[in-house]
Protein backbone atom coordinates (compact mmCIF):
# COMPACT_ATOMS: atom_id res chain seq x y z
CA UNK A 1 0.00 0.00 0.00
CA UNK A 2 1.62 3.28 -1.41
CA UNK A 3 -0.73 5.73 -0.03
CA UNK A 4 -3.84 7.40 0.04
CA UNK A 5 -4.97 9.16 -2.92
CA UNK A 6 -6.65 12.80 -2.75
CA UNK A 7 -10.77 12.58 -3.85
CA UNK A 8 -13.56 14.96 -4.27
CA UNK A 9 -15.44 15.25 -1.10
CA UNK A 10 -17.50 12.04 0.03
CA UNK A 11 -17.01 11.26 -3.92
CA UNK A 12 -19.32 14.05 -5.00
CA UNK A 13 -17.56 16.23 -8.14
CA UNK A 14 -15.89 15.62 -11.36
CA UNK A 15 -12.43 17.42 -11.05
CA UNK A 16 -10.83 16.73 -7.39
CA UNK A 17 -11.11 20.49 -6.44
CA UNK A 18 -14.29 19.99 -4.11
CA UNK A 19 -11.26 18.30 -1.50
CA UNK A 20 -10.86 19.07 1.67
CA UNK A 21 -7.27 19.07 0.98
CA UNK A 22 -6.91 21.35 -2.14
CA UNK A 23 -6.64 20.04 -5.77
CA UNK A 24 -5.20 17.57 -7.51
CA UNK A 25 -3.35 18.65 -11.09
CA UNK A 26 -3.25 16.78 -13.60
CA UNK A 27 0.22 15.18 -14.49
CA UNK A 28 -0.32 15.91 -18.42
CA UNK A 29 -0.97 19.26 -17.74
CA UNK A 30 -0.72 20.99 -14.12
CA UNK A 31 -3.16 23.81 -14.84
CA UNK A 32 -5.96 21.66 -15.55
CA UNK A 33 -8.00 19.01 -13.21
CA UNK A 34 -7.48 15.56 -13.02
CA UNK A 35 -11.42 14.57 -13.38
CA UNK A 36 -12.99 13.48 -10.49
CA UNK A 37 -13.93 12.17 -7.55
CA UNK A 38 -10.97 9.80 -7.48
CA UNK A 39 -8.76 12.26 -9.59
CA UNK A 40 -5.89 11.53 -7.18
CA UNK A 41 -5.93 7.56 -7.89
CA UNK A 42 -5.96 8.56 -11.50
CA UNK A 43 -3.21 11.36 -11.39
CA UNK A 44 -0.56 8.89 -9.00
CA UNK A 45 -1.43 6.05 -11.82
CA UNK A 46 -0.38 8.70 -14.92
CA UNK A 47 2.28 10.12 -12.93
CA UNK A 48 4.32 6.54 -12.13
CA UNK A 49 3.79 7.14 -8.57
CA UNK A 50 1.67 3.57 -8.05
CA UNK A 51 1.15 0.68 -10.88
CA UNK A 52 -2.54 0.40 -9.52
CA UNK A 53 -4.88 2.23 -7.74
CA UNK A 54 -8.63 2.03 -6.49
CA UNK A 55 -11.39 4.75 -6.80
CA UNK A 56 -14.79 4.31 -6.77
CA UNK A 57 -17.67 5.37 -8.96
CA UNK A 58 -21.04 6.37 -8.51
CA UNK A 59 -21.77 8.56 -11.49
CA UNK A 60 -18.23 8.47 -13.41
CA UNK A 61 -15.88 8.53 -10.52
CA UNK A 62 -13.25 5.92 -11.78
CA UNK A 63 -13.99 6.08 -15.69
CA UNK A 64 -14.13 9.92 -16.06
CA UNK A 65 -10.80 10.53 -14.39
CA UNK A 66 -9.26 7.50 -16.39
CA UNK A 67 -10.59 8.83 -18.95
CA UNK A 68 -8.89 12.69 -18.51
CA UNK A 69 -5.39 11.23 -17.24
CA UNK A 70 -4.75 8.58 -19.83
CA UNK A 71 -5.51 5.67 -17.62
CA UNK A 72 -7.74 2.37 -17.93
CA UNK A 73 -10.51 2.58 -15.30
CA UNK A 74 -12.93 -0.04 -14.93
CA UNK A 75 -16.42 0.18 -13.11
CA UNK A 76 -17.69 -3.20 -12.72
CA UNK A 77 -21.10 -4.74 -12.24
CA UNK A 78 -22.98 -3.12 -9.28
CA UNK A 79 -22.07 -4.94 -6.22
CA UNK A 80 -19.34 -6.80 -8.02
CA UNK A 81 -16.94 -5.54 -5.12
CA UNK A 82 -17.35 -5.33 -1.54
CA UNK A 83 -18.40 -2.42 -0.34
CA UNK A 84 -18.04 -3.43 3.27
CA UNK A 85 -15.89 -0.30 5.24
CA UNK A 86 -16.16 1.94 2.38
CA UNK A 87 -18.41 5.57 2.96
CA UNK A 88 -21.44 5.45 1.18
CA UNK A 89 -22.54 8.48 -1.07
CA UNK A 90 -25.30 6.58 -3.24
CA UNK A 91 -26.03 3.41 -2.43
CA UNK A 92 -28.07 1.80 -5.41
CA UNK A 93 -25.01 3.46 -7.61
CA UNK A 94 -21.46 2.98 -5.46
CA UNK A 95 -19.18 0.64 -6.94
CA UNK A 96 -15.35 0.34 -6.66
CA UNK A 97 -13.29 -0.62 -9.48
CA UNK A 98 -9.19 -0.43 -10.68
CA UNK A 99 -7.38 2.76 -12.11
CA UNK A 100 -4.15 1.02 -13.98
CA UNK A 101 -2.55 2.16 -17.29
CA UNK A 102 -3.21 -1.01 -19.26
CA UNK A 103 -6.00 -3.06 -19.41
CA UNK A 104 -4.33 -6.02 -18.42
CA UNK A 105 -3.05 -4.65 -15.03
CA UNK A 106 -7.05 -3.37 -14.61
CA UNK A 107 -7.89 -7.05 -15.21
CA UNK A 108 -5.64 -8.31 -12.66
CA UNK A 109 -6.63 -5.87 -9.85
CA UNK A 110 -10.02 -6.63 -10.13
CA UNK A 111 -9.86 -10.17 -10.35
CA UNK A 112 -8.17 -9.84 -6.87
CA UNK A 113 -11.09 -7.17 -5.18
CA UNK A 114 -14.22 -8.88 -7.03
CA UNK A 115 -16.15 -11.44 -5.70
CA UNK A 116 -19.32 -12.03 -3.41
CA UNK A 117 -18.85 -10.84 0.47
CA UNK A 118 -21.79 -12.00 2.95
CA UNK A 119 -20.77 -8.56 4.70
CA UNK A 120 -21.95 -6.45 1.68
CA UNK A 121 -25.70 -7.19 1.76
CA UNK A 122 -25.99 -6.01 -1.94
CA UNK A 123 -22.93 -8.30 -2.69
CA UNK A 124 -23.50 -9.89 -6.44
CA UNK A 125 -23.61 -13.93 -5.48
CA UNK A 126 -22.25 -14.05 -9.15
CA UNK A 127 -19.02 -15.79 -9.67
CA UNK A 128 -16.76 -13.71 -10.94
CA UNK A 129 -15.05 -15.65 -14.32
CA UNK A 130 -11.06 -14.91 -14.08
CA UNK A 131 -10.77 -12.13 -16.24
CA UNK A 132 -7.12 -12.87 -17.11
CA UNK A 133 -8.49 -15.50 -19.65
CA UNK A 134 -10.03 -13.40 -21.52
CA UNK A 135 -6.87 -11.01 -22.44
CA UNK A 136 -5.50 -11.67 -26.12
CA UNK A 137 -8.92 -13.54 -27.63
CA UNK A 138 -9.96 -12.24 -31.40
CA UNK A 139 -13.09 -10.11 -31.13
CA UNK A 140 -14.35 -11.19 -35.07
CA UNK A 141 -17.46 -10.97 -35.19
CA UNK A 142 -18.71 -9.11 -32.22
CA UNK A 143 -21.69 -6.74 -32.06
CA UNK A 144 -20.77 -3.26 -31.72
CA UNK A 145 -23.50 -0.75 -31.01
CA UNK A 146 -23.20 3.05 -31.18
CA UNK A 147 -26.02 5.10 -29.28
CA UNK A 148 -27.36 7.95 -31.85
CA UNK A 149 -27.76 9.96 -28.68
CA UNK A 150 -24.57 10.16 -26.81
CA UNK A 151 -23.27 13.01 -28.74
CA UNK A 152 -24.35 16.23 -26.22
CA UNK A 153 -21.75 18.63 -25.92
CA UNK A 154 -19.10 16.35 -27.98
CA UNK A 155 -15.78 18.11 -28.67
CA UNK A 156 -14.63 17.83 -32.53
CA UNK A 157 -11.09 16.14 -31.22
CA UNK A 158 -13.22 13.50 -28.88
CA UNK A 159 -15.30 12.66 -32.23
CA UNK A 160 -12.36 12.20 -34.00
CA UNK A 161 -10.99 9.88 -31.50
CA UNK A 162 -14.12 8.21 -31.65
CA UNK A 163 -15.02 7.53 -35.18
CA UNK A 164 -10.87 6.41 -35.36
CA UNK A 165 -11.89 3.62 -32.47
CA UNK A 166 -14.89 2.52 -34.30
CA UNK A 167 -12.91 2.32 -37.38
CA UNK A 168 -10.26 0.11 -35.63
CA UNK A 169 -13.37 -1.72 -34.30
CA UNK A 170 -14.46 -2.45 -37.58
CA UNK A 171 -10.94 -3.50 -38.95
CA UNK A 172 -10.91 -6.58 -36.14
CA UNK A 173 -13.67 -7.82 -37.67
CA UNK A 174 -16.48 -6.40 -35.33
CA UNK A 175 -19.91 -5.71 -36.82
CA UNK A 176 -20.81 -2.08 -36.44
CA UNK A 177 -24.58 -1.15 -35.72
CA UNK A 178 -24.88 2.97 -35.75
CA UNK A 179 -28.24 2.92 -35.01
CA UNK A 180 -28.52 2.10 -31.95
CA UNK A 181 -31.10 3.86 -30.09
CA UNK A 182 -31.15 4.48 -26.11
CA UNK A 183 -33.30 7.76 -25.77
CA UNK A 184 -34.09 7.51 -22.02
CA UNK A 185 -30.11 7.97 -21.21
CA UNK A 186 -30.85 11.33 -22.51
CA UNK A 187 -32.41 11.79 -18.97
CA UNK A 188 -30.13 9.71 -17.05
CA UNK A 189 -27.93 13.04 -15.93
CA UNK A 190 -31.41 14.22 -14.28
CA UNK A 191 -32.34 10.93 -13.19
CA UNK A 192 -29.05 10.83 -11.51
CA UNK A 193 -28.82 14.04 -10.29
CA UNK A 194 -32.43 13.39 -7.75
CA UNK A 195 -31.59 9.66 -6.94
CA UNK A 196 -27.76 10.12 -5.98
CA UNK A 197 -28.76 13.25 -3.51
CA UNK A 198 -31.71 11.45 -2.33
CA UNK A 199 -29.36 8.67 -1.18
CA UNK A 200 -26.16 10.83 -0.15
CA UNK A 201 -28.92 12.86 2.06
CA UNK A 202 -29.80 9.91 3.86
CA UNK A 203 -26.47 8.24 4.32
CA UNK A 204 -24.59 11.51 5.47
CA UNK A 205 -27.16 12.35 8.01
CA UNK A 206 -25.10 10.28 10.35
CA UNK A 207 -22.89 12.69 10.34
CA UNK A 208 -24.50 14.49 13.18
CA UNK A 209 -20.99 15.10 15.30
CA UNK A 210 -22.16 11.97 17.94
CA UNK A 211 -20.72 9.06 16.06
CA UNK A 212 -18.18 9.85 13.16
CA UNK A 213 -16.12 12.25 12.20
CA UNK A 214 -16.00 15.78 12.78
CA UNK A 215 -17.68 17.41 15.81
CA UNK A 216 -18.33 20.88 16.97
CA UNK A 217 -18.71 21.02 20.37
CA UNK A 218 -18.82 24.92 20.73
CA UNK A 219 -23.46 25.62 21.20
CA UNK A 220 -24.76 25.64 24.35
CA UNK A 221 -27.18 22.76 23.16
CA UNK A 222 -27.28 19.40 21.45
CA UNK A 223 -29.19 20.85 18.52
CA UNK A 224 -26.15 23.90 18.31
CA UNK A 225 -23.77 21.42 18.07
CA UNK A 226 -25.57 19.62 15.14
CA UNK A 227 -26.13 22.56 13.54
CA UNK A 228 -23.14 23.49 13.48
CA UNK A 229 -21.03 20.37 12.97
CA UNK A 230 -23.14 20.18 9.88
CA UNK A 231 -22.52 23.51 8.89
CA UNK A 232 -18.53 23.68 9.23
CA UNK A 233 -17.84 20.16 8.55
CA UNK A 234 -19.16 19.93 5.26
CA UNK A 235 -17.74 21.79 2.10
CA UNK A 236 -20.16 23.73 0.05
CA UNK A 237 -20.88 20.74 -2.84
CA UNK A 238 -21.67 18.16 -0.07
CA UNK A 239 -24.18 20.61 1.49
CA UNK A 240 -25.43 21.45 -2.21
CA UNK A 241 -26.02 17.84 -2.71
CA UNK A 242 -27.64 17.47 0.77
CA UNK A 243 -30.26 20.18 0.03
CA UNK A 244 -30.94 19.05 -3.21
CA UNK A 245 -31.49 15.49 -1.83
CA UNK A 246 -33.89 16.36 1.39
CA UNK A 247 -36.06 18.51 -1.35
CA UNK A 248 -36.60 15.72 -3.70
CA UNK A 249 -37.80 13.38 -0.52
CA UNK A 250 -39.84 15.90 1.12
CA UNK A 251 -43.53 15.43 1.36
CA UNK A 252 -45.15 16.70 -1.58
CA UNK A 253 -41.78 16.70 -3.92
CA UNK A 254 -41.15 13.36 -3.83
CA UNK A 255 -43.82 11.92 -5.99
CA UNK A 256 -42.72 14.41 -8.71
CA UNK A 257 -38.71 13.86 -8.06
CA UNK A 258 -37.48 10.91 -6.18
CA UNK A 259 -40.46 8.49 -7.79
CA UNK A 260 -40.35 9.81 -11.09
CA UNK A 261 -36.77 9.54 -11.22
CA UNK A 262 -37.19 5.77 -10.19
CA UNK A 263 -39.38 5.18 -13.15
CA UNK A 264 -37.32 7.02 -15.40
CA UNK A 265 -34.83 4.71 -14.42
CA UNK A 266 -36.69 1.52 -14.90
CA UNK A 267 -37.05 2.82 -18.69
CA UNK A 268 -33.21 3.22 -19.17
CA UNK A 269 -32.98 -0.26 -17.49
CA UNK A 270 -35.28 -1.53 -20.00
CA UNK A 271 -33.76 0.12 -22.81
CA UNK A 272 -29.97 -1.33 -22.00
CA UNK A 273 -31.89 -4.62 -21.71
CA UNK A 274 -32.92 -4.47 -25.20
CA UNK A 275 -30.15 -2.87 -26.52
CA UNK A 276 -28.27 -5.92 -25.47
CA UNK A 277 -30.27 -7.99 -27.52
CA UNK A 278 -28.77 -6.65 -30.08
CA UNK A 279 -25.19 -6.13 -29.07
CA UNK A 280 -22.34 -7.09 -26.78
CA UNK A 281 -20.64 -3.59 -26.15
CA UNK A 282 -22.36 -0.35 -26.50
CA UNK A 283 -19.50 2.06 -26.89
CA UNK A 284 -19.29 5.79 -26.66
CA UNK A 285 -16.71 8.56 -26.07
CA UNK A 286 -16.12 8.49 -22.12
CA UNK A 287 -16.26 12.05 -21.73
CA UNK A 288 -17.67 14.75 -24.00
CA UNK A 289 -13.95 16.91 -23.66
CA UNK A 290 -10.32 16.48 -22.16
CA UNK A 291 -9.36 17.42 -19.27
CA UNK A 292 -10.42 21.18 -18.40
CA UNK A 293 -8.50 24.15 -16.41
CA UNK A 294 -8.44 24.22 -13.02
CA UNK A 295 -11.27 26.67 -11.72
CA UNK A 296 -12.63 26.58 -14.62
CA UNK A 297 -16.24 24.50 -13.76
CA UNK A 298 -15.87 25.36 -9.64
CA UNK A 299 -18.46 27.88 -9.83
CA UNK A 300 -20.81 25.93 -12.49
CA UNK A 301 -22.53 23.41 -10.70
CA UNK A 302 -24.64 22.58 -14.12
CA UNK A 303 -21.54 22.71 -16.26
CA UNK A 304 -19.57 20.63 -13.96
CA UNK A 305 -22.60 17.89 -13.44
CA UNK A 306 -22.00 17.85 -18.03
CA UNK A 307 -19.31 16.04 -17.51
CA UNK A 308 -20.65 13.01 -16.44
CA UNK A 309 -23.39 13.01 -19.06
CA UNK A 310 -21.66 9.42 -20.99
CA UNK A 311 -20.94 7.89 -18.16
CA UNK A 312 -24.22 8.40 -16.29
CA UNK A 313 -26.39 6.00 -18.13
CA UNK A 314 -24.28 2.76 -17.07
CA UNK A 315 -24.43 3.84 -14.07
CA UNK A 316 -27.90 4.23 -13.12
CA UNK A 317 -28.43 1.01 -14.56
CA UNK A 318 -25.61 -0.75 -12.94
CA UNK A 319 -23.44 -2.10 -15.72
CA UNK A 320 -20.32 -2.50 -16.40
CA UNK A 321 -18.45 -0.22 -18.52
CA UNK A 322 -14.84 0.50 -18.67
CA UNK A 323 -12.54 3.73 -19.89
CA UNK A 324 -9.81 3.21 -21.84
CA UNK A 325 -6.86 5.68 -23.68
CA UNK A 326 -8.49 6.26 -27.71
CA UNK A 327 -5.47 8.91 -28.50
CA UNK A 328 -4.48 12.47 -27.61
CA UNK A 329 -6.17 15.90 -28.56
CA UNK A 330 -4.18 18.37 -30.90
CA UNK A 331 -2.89 19.78 -27.75
CA UNK A 332 -1.36 16.37 -26.39
CA UNK A 333 -4.07 15.64 -23.96
CA UNK A 334 -5.38 12.07 -23.12
CA UNK A 335 -9.10 11.06 -24.63
CA UNK A 336 -11.15 8.02 -23.36
CA UNK A 337 -13.45 5.67 -24.92
CA UNK A 338 -16.19 3.89 -23.16
CA UNK A 339 -17.27 0.44 -23.43
CA UNK A 340 -20.50 -0.71 -21.93
CA UNK A 341 -21.01 -4.16 -21.23
CA UNK A 342 -24.07 -6.17 -20.28
CA UNK A 343 -24.95 -7.23 -16.54
CA UNK A 344 -21.74 -9.44 -15.26
CA UNK A 345 -20.30 -10.06 -18.76
CA UNK A 346 -16.66 -7.77 -17.32
CA UNK A 347 -15.24 -10.96 -19.15
CA UNK A 348 -16.28 -9.67 -22.35
CA UNK A 349 -15.76 -6.07 -21.71
CA UNK A 350 -12.07 -7.35 -20.99
CA UNK A 351 -11.91 -9.06 -24.14
CA UNK A 352 -12.85 -6.33 -26.35
CA UNK A 353 -10.98 -3.35 -24.25
CA UNK A 354 -7.85 -5.48 -24.49
CA UNK A 355 -7.78 -6.15 -28.41
CA UNK A 356 -8.73 -2.06 -28.64
CA UNK A 357 -5.74 -1.60 -26.72
CA UNK A 358 -3.33 -3.41 -28.94
CA UNK A 359 -4.58 -2.59 -32.30
CA UNK A 360 -4.40 1.16 -30.75
CA UNK A 361 -0.84 0.78 -29.08
CA UNK A 362 -1.53 3.69 -26.76
CA UNK A 363 -1.42 1.72 -23.42
CA UNK A 364 1.27 2.19 -21.02
CA UNK A 365 1.75 6.37 -22.70
CA UNK A 366 2.90 8.67 -19.79
CA UNK A 367 2.80 12.12 -19.64
CA UNK A 368 6.16 13.90 -19.38
CA UNK A 369 6.89 14.81 -15.63
N1 LIG B 1 -19.23 13.40 -10.82
C1 LIG B 1 -20.39 12.71 -10.32
C2 LIG B 1 -20.90 13.40 -9.08
O1 LIG B 1 -20.42 14.44 -8.80
C3 LIG B 1 -20.05 11.28 -10.05
C4 LIG B 1 -19.29 11.11 -8.78
C5 LIG B 1 -18.95 9.69 -8.49
O2 LIG B 1 -19.05 8.81 -9.37
N2 LIG B 1 -18.59 9.44 -7.26
O3 LIG B 1 -21.76 12.95 -8.41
Amino acid sequence: MVGKANMDEFAMGSSTEHSAFGPTHNPWDTSLVPGGSSGGSAAAVSAGECLLALGSDTGGSIRQPAALCGNVGFDPTYGRVSRFGIIAFGSSLDQVGPLARDVEDAATLLDCIAGHDPRDSTSNPEPMPDLRHYLHRDISGLRIGIPTEYTQGMEPAVRDSFENAIGIFAALGCTIDRGLSLPSSEHALAVYYIIAPSEASANLARYDGVKYGFSDRTGATMWDNMEQTRARGFGEEVKRRIMLGTYALSAGYYDAFYLKAQKVRTLINAEFEEAFKKCDIILTPTTPGPAFPLGAKLNDPYAMYLNDIYTLPASVAGLPAISVPSGLTPEGLPIGLQLIGNFNDEGRIIQTAHAFERANGMANELPEV
